[in-house]
């Protein structure tokens, strides 16, 4: 039996910054991101890692390549340097902008079924069997798109892992998913979308020789049209709202004093 030499596409999301705190615009249109520090989505560091530690676990000769995409404004290629300095081979910039212009939309690299499209375009381009995810973009939290890609692919697909592992010889894999349940353990066959949850593994971080050996390494960039794909505004944002201040805290000590706030709140009656 052949085993089939694995080609990883991974999709890397630029997003602000999880450390960084957003403010909703005074005329609450949107989140007020100009100038704010942004960086990889985690849940795609993890997506890079998996990619890369797969390589390291099944070796050269098995993984041909792992390329990261973006699909995105020409800043997108700061994050795509992260991922080349965490070990992808190569990477591939689709670039919004003319795109964002012609639509008057600022976000189209964050609707989940135009980046599914592009990312399966490029999976037909680069013969990707393997397409490794974060499960989520902490900005939106659309948890959609590698479902959607598998959808399109009509390929198996595999969310929210916390283990991957190939079967020996074969292109079979075992993988964990975080369920509410527990952990549930599936086998599915290549080709296949897999997304990623935060216990998969500890991206690697980016070390300054790894950054400048990054530059050496090619930044494709193609236009969503070059791919034969159109990405068009599906919605709209109206409106944004902070969310709720919460209301204070007081820690009770015990049961009784529990009972008494209760009873002084008129949750429970005071007989
Ligand atoms: P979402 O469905 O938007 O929550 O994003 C889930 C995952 O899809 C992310 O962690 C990325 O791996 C991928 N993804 C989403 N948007 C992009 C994008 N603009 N470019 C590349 N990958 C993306």
């Amino acid at each position: 039996m052949s085993v089939p030499t694995l080609r990883i596409l991974v999709g890397v999301k630029r997003v602000v910054d999880y450390a960084v705190k957003v403010r909703v615009k005074p005329d609450h249109s949107a989140v007020e991101t100009a100038n704010l520090k942004t960086s990889m989505n985690p849940f795609c560091e993890l997506a890079v890692e998996a990619a890369v530690q797969l390589r390291e676990r099944l070796g050269a000769e098995r993984v041909a390549e792992v390329v990261a995409a973006s699909i995105g404004p020409a800043a997108n290629q700061e994050t795509l340097r992260t991922a080349l300095a965490m070990g992808a081979d190569r990477a591939v910039l689709v670039s919004t902008d003319n795109a964002s212009a012609a639509a008057n939309s600022p976000s189209l690299e964050s609707e989940p079924l135009g980046v599914a499209r592009a990312l399966a375009a490029m999976q037909s381009r680069l013969n990707a069997n393997l397409i490794i995810l974060g499960k989520q973009a902490i900005d939106d939290d659309a948890n959609q798109t590698g479902q959607l890609l598998a959808g399109i692919l009509n390929w198996s697909q595999a969310t929210f892992l916390s283990k991957i592992e190939f079967e020996e010889q074969s292109d079979w894999l075992q993988v964990d998913r975080e369920v509410d349940e527990g952990i549930e353990r599936l086998r599915l066959r290549l080709p296949c979308v897999l997304t990623c949850d935060l216990r998969l593994n500890q991206p690697r971080y980016v070390t300054l020789p790894n950054l400048m050996r990054a530059k050496t390494k090619p930044i494709e960039t193609r236009t969503p049209s070059e791919l034969g794909v159109t990405l068009n505004p599906h919605w709209m944002i109206t409106r944004v709202d902070e969310p709720p201040s919460r209301r204070q805290v007081t820690m009770l000590r015990n049961v009784d004093e529990l009972v008494a706030k209760l009873r002084q709140l008129g949750v429970l009656n005071r007989s």
